[in-house]
């Protein structure tokens, strides 16, 4: 089918991949309304890709050979031992990723959106008002339009999903994800640069690898997950802004717990750029219902630990793209896509958990550990295999 209009709420990773989809599908009109101005493109710091969902994200033309990358090859899981610089390693595992800058993502599919595409910036989308045969997009600056398709890419806290069910917020996992960059010289640390490392720590555990510094360089990029200080996971909100406390926390349990080298090259990136991100789930009944849809972290919020948040949102426009392509109307495409993503969307979210289980929540013995040990613990999480269990993004459903 072709023809039509859709109104993409939010512009960021999902937003610009969904209005490609939309374009490519043959909409008539399509509108992509983004809260922010200009400051998408300085936001962000690293996200891995698996390679396979790579080659399938760049054979369908989403993600492009040009865009700058890492390749990593092996993750090495280590933990303090006593002053060792490089502390005790506790396992190594294969890792078929490639590292991004966020911005770099984000800068490359907002070039490919076609010109065609009206993309509004400062542009918030207050309410939605559904009717038989569309929706009705309302601005915070009263003004009001209609289309006949909405497509929810607004992020964690999304309008477009408060309107499809009422009342359906995420949920805090009950400890927090700190981000960080800092320089990586290039006469350093050549071992890490085609290696992402994992520190272990009682009570969680921080990923570090290489991306692209956006002049040629790289930087090292981490995430480390901790419960916050004083808190009963269980029963605490999660903390509302980054504060001087929990930032003393941060570096005393980096100091303390990390082996000295990788302790110093988190502790480079200066306080002020280091971002606090409260860890929630969410999933939804439906990604799609009348004449609304989601997309990205709208529909599926997955914990960052299973390594797939944007390829699922780039998928998630693939398929919407494919069943655009089989045709038959509005009712056909957005059923075809709720079919195929509802599910995917619940295993991400249930794998998070489980990853978070072992990885943050209930911390093994870390120091204790062994190769063979790493490597039971490690299936025991995934079920079987990182593949079947859907680490790094599930694989696409062949027709
Ligand atoms: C600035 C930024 C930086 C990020 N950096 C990283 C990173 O470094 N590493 C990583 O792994 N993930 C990062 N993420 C998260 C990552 O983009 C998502 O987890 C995933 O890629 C899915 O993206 P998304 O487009 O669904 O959601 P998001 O990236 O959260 O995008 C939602 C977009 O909707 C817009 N929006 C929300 N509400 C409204 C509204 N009412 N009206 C209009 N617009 C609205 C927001 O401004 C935002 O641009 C970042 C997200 C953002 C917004």
């Amino acid at each position: 089918m072709s023809g039509g209009s859709v109104a993409v709420i939010g512009g960021s990773i999902a937003g610009c991949a969904t209005a490609i989809a939309a374009a490519r599908g043959g909409a008539d009109r399509i509108t992509v309304f983004e809260r922010e101005g200009g400051r998408l493109r300085e936001s962000g710091v690293g996200l891995g890709m698996h390679n396979d969902r790579y080659a399938e994200l760049e054979a369908a033309g989403y993600v492009h050979a040009s865009t700058p990358w890492t390749e990593l090859n092996r993750r090495v899981w280590t933990s303090r031992e006593g002053d060792a610089e490089r502390g005790h390693e506790i396992g190594v595992q294969p890792f078929p990723f490639r590292g991004y800058g966020w911005g770099d993502i984000w800068n490359d599919l907002r070039a490919r959106v076609p010109e065609t595409v009206d993309y509004r910036s400062d542009a918030t989308v207050t309410t939605l008002e559904p009717d038989a045969d569309g929706v009705t997009v309302v601005l915070k600056d009263g003004a009001r339009e209609r289309f006949d398709v909405v497509i929810g890419a607004d992020g964690y806290r999304s309008v477009v999903r408060e309107t499809m069910f009422p009342g359906l917020k995420p949920g805090y996992a009950g400890y927090l994800g700190w981000r960080g960059t800092s320089p990586l010289p290039l006469d350093e640390g050549v071992a890490e640069q085609s290696e992402a490392q994992t520190v272990g720590f009682p009570g969680g555990h921080c990923m570090i690898y290489p991306i692209p510094d956006g002049q040629g360089g790289l930087r090292t990029n981490w995430i480390l997950y901790t419960i916050p200080p004083g808190q009963d996971p269980a029963a605490a909100p999660a903390p509302p802004e980054r504060t001087p406390e929990l930032m003393k926390h941060l570096q005393a349990l980096v100091t303390d717990h990390f082996p000295p080298y990788w302790a110093e090259r988190v502790l480079r990136t200066p306080a002020e750029k280091t971002l606090m991100q409260p860890i929630y789930d969410l999933e939804v009944p439906r990604y799609a219902t009348g004449r609304m849809l989601l997309a990205g972290d709208a529909a599926t919020v997955a914990r960052p630990h299973t390594g797939g948040g944007a390829v699922k949102a780039i998928q998630d426009a693939l398929v919407l793209e494919r069943a655009w392509e089989k045709g038959g109307d509005w009712d056909a495409v957005l059923g075809a896509y709720d079919a195929d993503r509802t599910a995917v969307g619940a295993a991400m979210v249930e794998l998070g958990r489980r990853l978070g289980r072992a990885q943050v929540d209930d911390t093994p013995d870390w120091s204790a550990m062994d190769q063979g040990g790493f490597d039971a613990w490690w299936q025991g999480q995934h079920q079987g295999s990182d593949r079947k269990s859907g680490f790094g993004g599930h694989a696409l459903k062949r027709d």
